[in-house]
């Protein structure tokens, strides 16, 4: 099965977490049954049984942009700076207080841009980021198609043959995660890699951070690591205020972060 075929094969599946599981999972009360250390094991596959989600540790990010390279060969991302399912940007904390941020993903020239001189940094971090998987997310409720919907399993996917390329989804996305994809003229973004997810193999990101930055688990797994990342770490998440309820948590995040 291609990954147009398994995409419509996804269709209907549209389903809104309840807020208490995820947080009962990350707090870190997992009362489902436990499953495959490995997330999505291929064999009966269940995804009521799984719930997705990744952890990003700050302190290891050494901004090296291998996710992103991986990404873009895995999904076939355009190769260029405009078009990103994960992107990576540097934090520079400038003596004064004041905070530039830089997509370091694209050219070296657009990430000098913008740089404070090296005397006036007082730190700097690198921050990746993605599309969130939100529990509540406005990017499904705003598709007037239903092109855009939740898994079972936790992921937000878009059906490029239900897509008419309205960008109302794009537009609704807080956290900029989506873009339009030249090609296809339709919606894109991070599927969590779910074509390998499904088949018991991490998403392409993951797989290659060569700092393990990137954690991938199942929330519903008590042996998973993104449950023991949630358990070793104080956690964040993007724009708490906004009740997206981000499944992509992060440690040692600055407050600066936005
Ligand atoms: Fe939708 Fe944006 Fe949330 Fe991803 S981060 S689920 S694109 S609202
Ligand atoms: Fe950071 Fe890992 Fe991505 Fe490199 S591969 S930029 S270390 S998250």
């Amino acid at each position: 099965m291609n990954k147009r075929e398994f995409l419509k094969s996804m269709q209907g599946l549209i389903l809104f977490f309840p807020a208490a599981g995820v947080l009962s999972a990350l707090g870190v009360e997992v009362s489902a049954q436990e499953t495959s250390a490995q997330p999505g094991s291929a064999a009966a596959y269940n995804p009521q049984d799984h719930l997705y989600g990744m952890g990003i540790e700050i302190d290891k990010c050494i901004g090296c942009n291998r996710c992103v390279e991986a990404c873009k060969a895995e999904n076939d991302v355009p190769q260029d700076d405009a078009h990103y399912r994960t992107w990576v940007e540097r934090y520079v904390i400038k003596k004064d207080g004041e905070v530039a941020v830089v997509n370091i993903s694209g050219s070296a020239a657009a990430a000098r841009e913008g740089m404070p001189e090296d005397a006036d940094i007082l730190r700097t971090f690198f921050v990746p980021k993605l599309c969130n998987q939100c529990v509540n997310p406005p990017c499904v409720q705003v598709c007037p198609v239903g092109a855009t919907f939740s898994t079972e399993d936790g992921v937000v996917l878009v059906d490029a043959n239900r897509c008419i390329g309205c960008s109302y989804c794009i537009q609704a996305c807080p956290y900029g995660a989506r873009y339009m994809n030249p090609r296809t003229k339709t919606a894109d973004k991070c599927t969590f890699c779910y074509h390998r997810v499904r088949q018991g193999l991490l998403p392409a990101c993951v797989e290659v951070c060569p700092t393990q930055a990137r954690v991938f688990g199942d929330l519903r797994s008590k042996a998973s690591r993104l449950v023991r990342f949630a358990r070793m770490n104080k956690i964040h998440v993007l724009k708490p205020a906004l009740n997206t309820e981000p499944k992509v948590y992060y440690a040692q995040l600055d407050g600066e972060v936005r």
